[in-house]
């Protein structure tokens, strides 16, 4: 999972991109970049690094990301390790100088990477798939024969793409001289959001548009930059920007509609919307369809809490309309720390277990006696949920309950959350029962998934990593896992 974004039309693109990355860095913290364009001087800058947007970029290093357009990206490894070469915007000098960001996975990338290799004698260079795609799009834009690049040239070329490229992905791509190209995969699993702003008079001149343009993962960087959000992209639709600002749009390929469900989860910022559905509305309606769950249990005395304690931070807002349906005091008691990264997010299960005793501290005095109703939003492999019911059994809790706003994840993905092995996934092959025994836990209470998509309040959903009923062919997908963790490995030698 990565946060991309893109600006065109102001001479502060690279400022505002920079800003949006800060506010997309919860979709990922392993790197950052920004590459723009100067459509006056046709010159390219670009400035990427390992470490989080801040720790990347400073105020001399923006200073130079000249430019009226500009593509940023903040990472999260799914493909590829943490190597300074997988680090995102990618660029091309032919055709015309292309640069890429993307959030997503290919299921068939190193199927691809034979692929470009055999028959277009392209190499990759990186681990990472984004270059794949940019392969594959700096190939279909070769082949127009036109003098001058067209919409019909670049919607050639998306298709090549998505006739080969199975998986999620959002896309940005930079053309130098022309303008900003979007596109999502055709079952719109991975999110991508666009807006619009009207510029000042003094804009106006110094840029020669009169509106600039932004392309996100998430429609919070729109809001904080004062984009008015038009609407997400389609699944399969590509929107070109031009360099005088000329919008061209088409719906290229729409298979079934499949918005990845873990963003509402998980991924997306609660005051972010996504397919017109307010993230936090839709943490508070999984909150009051958990509670919906618990209320039986608790009149049959299976569990009595005492409180209802959220697990920072994701599972706040539904552990508050939990709380209040319930009529369970809320009470946070498990402090973060919140200089250290999210644990979710880190590669390997020992780093993620340090992680964990290092980002929260219990309040013993409030937790001592009591019988604990934890609220979390998901539990994955369960290392970090294991040690947080340690942790609270060891404050002096009488009881601890675990109920989590996410369905059993039973099924590996394969679209750019890093789960892809099933071995790894706690519930994998387990009943509730054995997964509460493995937690420790006293009882663990998951999510139904009609209380799932009652909350969300839609239906055309990627649900593959609780059903496997997957929307895309994965078919790749065993040895995609297998060759991922052998590179993985590798790059730590
Ligand atoms: S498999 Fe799960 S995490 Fe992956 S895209 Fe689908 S819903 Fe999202």
């Amino acid at each position: 999972m990565c946060g991309i974004i893109g600006v065109i039309g102001t001479s502060y693109a690279a400022q505002e991109v920079y800003q949006g990355l800060l506010l997309l860095q919860h979709r990922g913290q392993d790197s950052a970049g920004i590459l723009s364009y100067d459509f006056h001087r046709k010159t390219y800058h670009q400035h990427k690094d390992l470490g989080q947007v801040s720790q990347v970029f400073d105020l001399k290093t923006l200073e130079r990301l000249e430019g009226q357009m500009s593509l940023g990206h903040t990472r999260y490894s799914t493909v590829g390790g943490s190597q300074i070469k997988d680090v995102q915007p990618l660029v091309v000098g032919y055709p015309f100088g292309l640069g890429i960001v993307h959030n997503g996975n290919l299921v068939n990338f190193y199927q691809l990477r034979e692929k470009l290799s055999q028959q277009s004698k392209r190499h990759i260079f990186s681990n990472n798939d984004l270059e794949a795609l940019l392969n594959l799009m700096a190939a279909g834009l070769i082949e127009s024969k036109n003098e001058a690049l067209s919409f019909d040239d670049i919607t050639h070329a998306v298709s090549k793409i998505y006739d080969a490229a199975l998986g999620g992905y959002s896309v940005l791509v930079s053309i130098a001289d022309h303008g900003l190209l979007a596109f999502r995969d055709p079952n719109g699993i991975r999110p991508l959001v666009w807006g619009e702003k009207e510029l000042s008079e003094a804009e106006k001149k110094q840029s020669g548009s009169s509106k600039a343009y932004c392309f996100s993962s998430e429609s919070n960087a729109l809001n904080f930059l004062g984009y008015k959000l038009n609407r997400d992209l389609k699944p399969g639709e590509v929107v070109f920007i031009s360099k005088t600002g000329q919008v061209f749009q088409k719906v290229l390929n729409q298979q079934t509609t499949a918005n990845c469900m873990f963003e509402y989860i998980y991924f997306a910022t609660p005051e972010s919307t996504m397919e017109t559905k307010n993230v936090y509305q839709v943490r508070l309606q999984m909150g009051q369809a958990l509670a919906e769950q618990i209320e039986p249990l608790i009149a049959s005395g299976e569990i009595t809490p005492d409180v209802i304690v959220p697990v920072p931070e994701t599972s706040r807002v539904s552990a508050i309309s939990l709380s209040e349906k319930l009529g369970i005091p809320y009470r946070e008691v498990l402090i973060k720390n919140r200089y250290i990264q999210r644990s979710f997010i880190l590669n390997t299960p020992e780093s993620r277990k340090r992680a964990v005793q290092l980002k929260l501290t219990p309040v013993a005095s409030e937790i001592k006696g009591k019988k604990i109703l934890l609220v979390d939003d998901s539990i994955v492999r369960g290392t970090t949920s294991k040690r947080i019911i340690e942790m609270v059994r060891d404050a002096g809790a009488k009881e601890v309950y675990i109920a989590t706003t996410c369905p059993p994840i039973r099924h590996p993905c394969f679209y750019g959350i890093d789960f892809p092995n099933p071995e790894e996934l706690v519930a994998y092959k387990k009943t509730e029962e054995e997964i509460a025994a493995n937690q420790k836990a006293d009882r663990v209470v998951y999510m139904s998934l009609d209380g799932l998509l009652k909350s969300i309040g839609k239906k055309d959903l990627c649900l593959a990593c609780i059903t496997g009923k997957y929307p895309v062919d994965i078919s790749a997908g065993e040895s995609f896992s297998k060759k991922r963790e052998k590179d993985r490995t590798e790059e730590k030698l």
